[in-house]
């Protein structure tokens, strides 16, 4: 992606008029949702941060030396951290090295840049190892620090960045932009079900298989409430193999916090609501907390034929 999402605008305007005036932070936080790009927008701006000869339209030329490394990603001056593949944490060895790479000269560009995240991925002492780094970055160098959850990171942290809350899309602004990325049949309002407003985040899974596991779940849930359905056999399915129980239980998830919330998007949420129109708001609340219990379980190996089950068997008793 080489262009600004629509919702960020007004930031990278900001950032634009701080280079510009040479007012550049050396450590930032961009915070906000995850699944709305947060890293398209740091990319953005470490490539423009990196350029030696950026275009007057405030983006990275894409011709300059500094620029073709970039997109080989070979470029020596720019630091990526973030976990090892399939671990949460970032490692303390990982930010230690960064900090004495980033302490030499850069050798294309005009400045280093690091770019970290997720942000609440480091655990205290791999903060601690960044804290004097972030207070006095050497030169002209700059730290972008991504978060999902700023909440996590240690006070220290964050106050020694300049912050930039980053806002979710509106439902309009994401079914625009889906509409322009999606290739296929696919319709942009079921496509943004499978993460509501999280726009990249529902692009990044709208494979078939997905969209139709989502799909016949609000089905099921419908014919589950009418009594067109068994829990027992939904269960059943819900737990084949190809499909991923953690998956299941966020979008239940967020099926339910959209029925509290009352926010019918699509057919099928609409249908959910004339269905539960009477039903006791305390009702749906628990069978969230079980459902957030559930998810807390699904990558472990409880049974979870048994943990939907339970599940399906509240969601039916709604309606009595
Ligand atoms: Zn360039």
């Amino acid at each position: 992606m080489n262009t600004i999402l629509p919702w960020q605008q007004p930031i990278w305007d900001r950032l634009q008029q701080q280079i510009a005036q040479q007012r550049i932070p050396h450590a930032m936080l961009l915070h906000g949702p995850a699944g709305t790009g947060k890293a398209v927008l740091a990319t953005l701006l470490a490539q423009r941060l990196l350029c030696t000869t950026p275009s007057p339209s405030s983006y990275a030329c894409g011709y300059c030396p500094s620029c073709k490394l970039l997109a080989a990603a070979t470029h020596p001056d720019l630091i990526t951290l973030q976990p090892e593949e399939g671990k949460a944490v970032l490692a303390v060895d990982q930010v230690r090295s960064m900090v004495e790479e980033f302490a030499f000269t850069p050798q294309i560009a005009q400045r280093k840049v690091v770019l970290l995240q997720p942000a609440e991925s480091m655990n205290n002492n791999a903060a601690n190892s960044l804290l004097k780094t972030l207070e006095e970055p050497p030169g002209e160098a700059v730290i972008i620090l991504l978060s999902h959850t700023p909440a996590r990171l240690l006070p220290t942290i964050r106050s020694r960045c300049q912050q930039f809350a980053f806002p979710a899309p509106t439902h309009a602004e994401s079914i625009d932009w889906l509409q322009q990325q999606i290739t296929t049949e696919d319709d942009p309002q079921q496509v943004l079900q499978l993460a509501p407003g999280a726009p990249l985040k529902a692009l990044s899974l709208s494979e078939p298989a997905l969209l139709q596991h989502h799909q016949q779940m609000g089905q099921e849930l419908l014919d589950l409430l009418t009594g067109r359905a068994d829990p027992v056999r939904v269960a059943y399915r819900w737990n084949d193999k190809k499909l991923d129980p953690t998956m299941t239980l966020r979008w239940l998830q967020q099926w339910i916090t959209q029925l509290l919330k009352r926010e019918a998007q699509g057919d099928q949420l609409t249908a959910l609501m004339q269905c539960l129109q009477t039903v006791d708001h305390q009702r749906l609340f628990h069978l969230y907390d079980t459902v957030t219990h559930a998810l807390s379980l699904s990558t472990t190996p409880v049974n979870k034929e048994l943990l939907f089950d339970g599940i399906l068997l509240e969601w039916v008793r709604l309606r009595s």
